[in-house]
C-alpha cells in the first residue's frame, strides 16, 4: 500500500489549487479524481469570469476568498500562460425601484475592499455596450474571464512538476481512520495518508459520509445552470460582461451576458433545483426562456437568435424553499472549509459554489494552512 503525506479527493479547480499549494511544501502528495480526466465537472461547466469579490457579505469567506483570489487568479494566469482578459463588468438596474439595490451592492463591494467602483448613467452605458437598456450601473473594473479548464489544468501541471501524484479514474470509495491517519480506498488502489481533503464538490457530503463524520448533515443540493449561446451575427451585440440586479434570495447572480474569450456571448446561467448531482439535460429550459431573461438586459434580441448551448450544476448548501414557499428566507450560504472536529486530520470543504472558480487560489493557501496544523 501506498502512504501519503496528503490525499485530496477531486480533481476540479479546487482540488488542484490545492494539491498545487500543498505540493510546494510537502512531498508524497496523491490527487484522486474519479473521472476520465481532470475538471469535468462544475470546473469546466462554468461562466469563466473572475469575480471581483462584489456580491458576498463583508467578511464571509466568499468575500474574503474571492478578493484575494481575483489577484491571485490574474497572477497565475499571466505566469503561466493560461488564456485569460481583464474585461470589466457592468452590473446594471433596469427601473427607479432597482437604482437602490445597486447602490446598496456598491456599498458591500466598498467593504469588500473594491477599488474603482463607479456608478455610471444611461449614456455611459450605451457608450459600453450600445444595445443594452438600462437606467444606471455599477462598473467594475476588477471582473475578467479565463479559459477555466485551461486554469485547472495548469494548477495541477504545477503540482505535477512539483512531485504530486495526480491520479483520475480513482473512485475514492471508502475512508477508514486508523491510528496514523486514514486508509483511503479507490478505485486506483489503496494509500494510507497523514492527512486527507475532501473537495469533491457536489459530492463532497457523500465523501464525508464515507467515514461517518457528522459533517455529511451539511446536505449538498444540485442546482442546475443552463446556457445558451447567442448567433454568430449578432455576437457583436455584446462587447463584455453585462450583468442585472442578482436574486435578492441569494440563489444566483442573476441570467447574464458574458463575451467569451473566443468572441462568442453566452446568455445564463439559470438556476433550478434538481433531484440527480449527474442530471445535466433532463428538461432543458427553451430557447424562448431564455429568450425572455435576455430581453431585459438586451431588448432587441429575439428567440431567433438564441440556441440552447451547455450546462452545470452548483453545489448548494441551502434547500429549495419549500413548495408553496412558507417563507422567502435566503439561500445565500457561506464556503465551508474547516478540519473534521471528529476526523482531525481531515480537512472538509462544501457548498463551494459560485464564486469558487476565482476564489481556488486563496482557498489552497486557507487549506495549506489547515494542513500544515495536521502535519506538524
Ligand atoms: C453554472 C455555473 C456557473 C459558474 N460560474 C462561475 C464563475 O463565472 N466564476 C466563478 O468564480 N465560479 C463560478 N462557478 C462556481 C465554480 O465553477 C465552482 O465553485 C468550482 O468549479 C468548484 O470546484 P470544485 O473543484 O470544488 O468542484 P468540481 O469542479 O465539481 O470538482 C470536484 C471533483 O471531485 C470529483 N469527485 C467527486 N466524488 C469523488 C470521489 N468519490 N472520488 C474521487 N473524485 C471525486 C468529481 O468528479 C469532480 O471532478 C460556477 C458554477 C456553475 C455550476
Amino acid at each position: 500500500m501506498d502512504s501519503a503525506n496528503i490525499v485530496i479527493i477531486g480533481g476540479g479547480v479546487v482540488g488542484c489549487a490545492i494539491a498545487r499549494a500543498v505540493s510546494a511544501r510537502w512531498s508524497d502528495v496523491f490527487l484522486l479524481e474519479a473521472l476520465p480526466k481532470l475538471a469535468m465537472g462544475a470546473s469546466s461547466r462554468n461562466s469563466g469570469v473572475i469575480h471581483s469579490g462584489l456580491y458576498y457579505p463583508p467578511g464571509s469567506l466568499k468575500a474574503r476568498h474571492c478578493v484575494r483570489g481575483n489577484r491571485l487568479t490574474y497572477e497565475f494566469c499571466a505566469a503561466h500562460n493560461v488564456s485569460h482578459r481583464n474585461t470589466g463588468k457592468i452590473v446594471v438596474a433596469s427601473s427607479h425601484a432597482e437604482e437602490q439595490q445597486l447602490s446598496a451592492l456598491a456599498e458591500t463591494g466598498r467593504a469588500n475592499g473594491l477599488e474603482g467602483l463607479r456608478l455610471i448613467d444611461r449614456d455611459a452605458i450605451r457608450a459600453r455596450e450600445p444595445h443594452v437598456e438600462g437606467i444606471q450601473a455599477i462598473e467594475v473594473p476588477s471582473t475578467g474571464i479565463v479559459a477555466s479548464e485551461q486554469l485547472v489544468k495548469a494548477y495541477a501541471r504545477v503540482a505535477a512538476d512539483r512531485g504530486a501524484h495526480i491520479v483520475t479514474h480513482a473512485t475514492v470509495e471508502k475512508l477508514e481512520p486508523v491510528p496514523s491517519g486514514i486508509r483511503v480506498l479507490s478505485s486506483a488502489g489503496e494509500v494510507e495518508a497523514r492527512c486527507v481533503v475532501n473537495s469533491a464538490g457536489l459530492f463532497a457530503d457523500e465523501v464525508a459520509a464515507m467515514m461517518g463524520s457528522k459533517m455529511a448533515r451539511h446536505r449538498i443540493y444540485p442546482v442546475r445552470g443552463e446556457y445558451c449561446e447567442i448567433v454568430r451575427s449578432k455576437q457583436d451585440w455584446v462587447r463584455g460582461l453585462v450583468y442585472p440586479l442578482p436574486h435578492t434570495d441569494g440563489l444566483s447572480l442573476g441570467t447574464h451576458l458574458t463575451k467569451t474569450l473566443w468572441g462568442s456571448v453566452l446568455v445564463g446561467p439559470t438556476a433550478r433545483y434538481v433531484d440527480d448531482k449527474n442530471d445535466y439535460e433532463h428538461n432543458r429550459e427553451p430557447v424562448e426562456y431564455f429568450a425572455g431573461l435576455a430581453k431585459l438586459l438586451l431588448p432587441g434580441i429575439e428567440v431567433s437568435d438564441l440556441t440552447l448551448a451547455y450546462s452545470g450544476i452548483r453545489a448548494k448548501l441551502a434547500p429549495p424553499p419549500s413548495s408553496p414557499p412558507v417563507s422567502h428566507g435566503s439561500v445565500m450560504t457561506d464556503f465551508i472549509i474547516e478540519r473534521d472536529p471528529e476526523f482531525p486530520r481531515v480537512v472538509q470543504l462544501m457548498g463551494i459554489e459560485s464564486p469558487g472558480l476565482t476564489s481556488a487560489p486563496a482557498i489552497a493557501e486557507h487549506v495549506s494552512e489547515l494542513v500544515a496544523e495536521i502535519l506538524k
